[in-house]
C-alpha cells in the first residue's frame, strides 16, 4: 500500500463509522447521535466549543439543527500574528431526497452521504487533535475555528436553501467574523480533481485566497489542485463571501455517485481523503505572508 493510502485508511474509516449510523439527515436518530459525537470531540481539543442552536421547518415538521464549533488558538507570541483568524467549515448533514438517483422509486429516500457530508466531516474531525497539537507546540500560524455546519444540504427541499447552517454562523458568527473562510465539500472521491468556484472570480479577496490555497494545495498533489474546472457553486463559503469575507471552497461536483444512493465509502478513494487532509495541515502552518 503507498504512503497516501495508508494516510488515508483511517479517514475512510472515520466515513465508514458516520455512514454506518445511517442517514444523518436534520431531525434524524443518526443526525443528533453524529452532532453528539462532534461537539465531544470539539469539547476535548478546543480551547472553547460552542453549539449555535437554530430550527429548520423540513416539510415532515420542524427539526432541530446546530453548527458545531471550536476555536484553536497559536501559542502566545511577541510579534502580533500576521494572518486574521481562520475559519475552517464542513458540513455533518446529509441529503434527505436522493434528487440525481436514476431509478425513480430510490429518489425519495435519503442518500447514504459517505462523500457528501461524510468526507469533510471525517478530515476536520482527524484534524482536531492534530490542531491541539500544533497550538501547544507553536506551530499554528494562526487562529483556527473549526465549524461543523448543519443544514447545507436541504436546499429546494420545501423550499430551503442550500447553506442554511452557513448563513446562520456567517450572521452570527460565535468568535466573532472570521478573516478567511476554508470549506470543504465532496473531497473523498476517486479520481478528485477539485473545481474552481467562479464566485470568487468576481470577489478579489476570495481570488487571492483560493490561489493561495491553491498553489499550496499543488505542492501536495498537483493534479488535485490543477484549478481547471470553473464553474458556479453554492455551498458552505457563499454566505461568508456575499458578506466580503475572503473565501475558499475546496469540492468535486464530478463524482457521479452525487445526491443517489451510490453515495457509499465503496465510491471513495483513501488517496484523496489524504491529499486533502494533508493540504489543509500545510496550508495552516504556511508561514505569514
Ligand atoms: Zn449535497
Amino acid at each position: 500500500m503507498k504512503p497516501a493510502e495508508a494516510a488515508g485508511q483511517p479517514l475512510l474509516d472515520l466515513v465508514r463509522r458516520q455512514v454506518d449510523l445511517g442517514p444523518r439527515y436534520p431531525g434524524s436518530e443518526a443526525h443528533r447521535r453524529l452532532a453528539g459525537e462532534l461537539a465531544g470531540s470539539l469539547e476535548e481539543h478546543a480551547a472553547e466549543a460552542h453549539r449555535q442552536r437554530f430550527t429548520v421547518r423540513l416539510p415532515g415538521g420542524p427539526a432541530e439543527c446546530g453548527n458545531l464549533t471550536g476555536i484553536f488558538r497559536p501559542a502566545e507570541t511577541e510579534s502580533p500574528l500576521a494572518l486574521p483568524p481562520l475559519l475552517l467549515g464542513t458540513h455533518f448533514d446529509t441529503r434527505l431526497t436522493a434528487d440525481r438517483e436514476p431509478e425513480q422509486a430510490s429518489r425519495a429516500r435519503p442518500i447514504p452521504g459517505a462523500n457528501d457530508g461524510g468526507s469533510g466531516t471525517a478530515i476536520l474531525l482527524s484534524l482536531l487533535p492534530q490542531l491541539a497539537r500544533l497550538g501547544r507546540e507553536g506551530k499554528l500560524a494562526r487562529e483556527v475555528r473549526v465549524v461543523f455546519f448543519d443544514a447545507e444540504d436541504v436546499g429546494g427541499i420545501g423550499g430551503l436553501p442550500f447553506s442554511l447552517g452557513a448563513g446562520v454562523y456567517a450572521r452570527e458568527p460565535p468568535f466573532g467574523p472570521p478573516g478567511e473562510v476554508l470549506v470543504l465539500d465532496m473531497v473523498g472521491g476517486s479520481g478528485l480533481e477539485l473545481d474552481l468556484d467562479g464566485h470568487a472570480m468576481d470577489h478579489p479577496p476570495s481570488l487571492e485566497l483560493t490561489r493561495r490555497v491553491f498553489a499550496s494545495g499543488g505542492q501536495v498533489d498537483p493534479a488535485v489542485f490543477r484549478a481547471a474546472k470553473l464553474k458556479h457553486i453554492i455551498c458552505d463559503h457563499y454566505p461568508f463571501l456575499k458578506r466580503g469575507i475572503a473565501s475558499c471552497l475546496l469540492i468535486d461536483l464530478d463524482y457521479p455517485e452525487w445526491h443517489t444512493q451510490a453515495d457509499l465509502p465503496a465510491a471513495m478513494s483513501e488517496r484523496s481523503l489524504a491529499t486533502i487532509a494533508a493540504a489543509v495541515l500545510r496550508f495552516l502552518q504556511e508561514p505569514h505572508r
